[in-house]
């Protein structure tokens, strides 16, 4: 055992790309006992999380509410619209696409992968020619994850539903916002999207252990014509909860709902633009701050252009075993947590020791960036791994132009 750290003892940094670091308000309002879920202030409260959470999700449309994590949500989408045999059209830029297209391949669903590797966005002319081949409409839906959390690529939906419009393709266009929303810029209505998943426990600041289903109407018609949905997943009586058992299919997340009731009351005080631009700005300075690692350095950002960059998430190469060796450092010497590299590995690096993540979603502000810089910085210097110099006055400076 090395010698304990003089710097450890303090409040710990969880900087992983979820689950995300949860607001003090969200954890009090948790901590309480369960209320009765068949009458009063539960129930009121479910039903006033809709309008919130479609405001959130920039649609006037519906939602259904699950217990369950990201995947439940992936599962509900799917099962309510695609039945066995259906095509699904996965375009891929991480592992997360990876793991919705076997979640259709699980309700009997045929999932063609467009792959488009890991450091490069959808190429949406790509996929107009795969869907213009389709002249007999075998594709019923195309999945398309919005930020890849593992490779922190984010895609151009308006432009892949520009696409699908262009050639005329009644496929509907499902997106996974289960990193992106809360953080990245979205708008559902807006971006024509028919279908969108999204979990509680990144931009949305509230502990793993519920998900969303946004589907309109054009979705809701597919539903209707479905040979048959499971129960537990069908997403009507949720979304036209007349009961209060209807919400949850039993019972309610109690504690949960109290969460993200104030989770969503946060969201509303500081409003969608200004959550927005606030990950734009820290994730600018977390840019800024690598741009000046590499110099002379091995830390890269997996993706080159910033346009095609997530504000919720980055993705670092840093070559094995550095990447493994600097959080494990940070970890055990400062109390910051960073994430692991996820889906990154290849034969030379099976572990993907070369790669790490940073979160930097939901209740994140300014201090809190500078200071998971600073412990990256200091850990570059404490295990030699070369860097450039300049990293913290790049990140300081680009948020002192707020
Ligand atoms: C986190 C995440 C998931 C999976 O969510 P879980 O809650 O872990 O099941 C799926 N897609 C994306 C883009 C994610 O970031």
């Amino acid at each position: 055992m090395s010698t304990p750290s003089p710097v450890q003892t303090g409040r710990e940094y969880l900087a992983i790309p979820g689950p995300s670091v949860m607001p003090d308000a969200v954890l009090q309002a948790m901590h309480r006992a369960s209320p009765n879920i068949y009458g009063g202030e539960m129930v009121d409260i479910t039903r006033s999380l809709v309008p919130d959470l479609r405001r959130v999700a920039g649609t006037a449309h519906h939602v259904a509410m699950y217990i369950g994590n990201g995947h439940a949500a992936w599962e509900a989408a799917l099962s309510n619209t695609i039945a066995p045999g259906d095509t699904v059209l996965v375009p891929a830029t991480g592992r997360f696409a990876h793991g919705w297209a076997d979640m259709a391949e699980g309700v009997g669903a045929h999932a063609e992968i467009l792959d488009f590797g890991k450091q490069s966005p959808m190429d949406v002319a790509r996929i107009g020619d795969v869907l213009r081949a389709d002249t007999e409409h075998k594709i019923k839906a195309v999945l398309a994850v919005h930020v890849d959390t593992s490779t922190s690529i984010r895609s151009d939906i308006p432009a892949l539903r520009a696409m699908m419009d262009e050639v005329g393709h009644p496929a509907l266009l499902m997106a996974d916002c289960i990193a992106s929303l809360g953080c990245d810029r979205f708008e559902m209505d807006a971006w024509g999207v028919d279908v969108m998943v999204a979990g509680c426990q990144k931009g949305l600041m509230v502990p793993a252990g519920m998900s969303f289903v946004f589907f309109n109407d054009r979705a809701e018609e597919v539903r209707a014509a479905m040979p048959r949905v499971s129960r537990y997943w069908d997403w009507t009586p949720r979304a036209h909860a007349e009961e209060p058992y209807q919400f949850w299919d039993g019972t309610a997340a109690t504690q949960h709902v109290y969460g993200l009731r104030v989770a969503l009351d946060m969201m509303h005080a500081e409003g969608m633009e200004q959550i927005w631009a606030r990950h734009e700005l820290l994730a600018r300075a977390i840019w800024a701050a690598c741009d000046a690692w590499n110099v002379g350095g091995p830390l890269t950002m997996n993706v080159a252009d910033p346009a095609h960059r997530s504000r919720a998430v980055t993705a670092l190469r840093i070559g094995a075993p550095h990447g493994t060796r600097l959080r494990e450092w940070v970890q055990s010497k400062i109390g910051l947590t960073l994430g692991i590299g996820l889906g990154m590995d290849d034969p030379s690096d099976p572990k993907a020791d070369g790669f790490f993540r940073l979160g930097h979603m939901g209740h994140v502000n300014g201090h809190m960036i500078m200071g998971m810089l600073g412990g990256m910085d200091a850990g570059l210097k404490a295990l030699d791994i070369p860097h450039g110099s300049g990293a913290l006055e790049a990140a300081a400076a680009v948020i002192a132009k707020t």
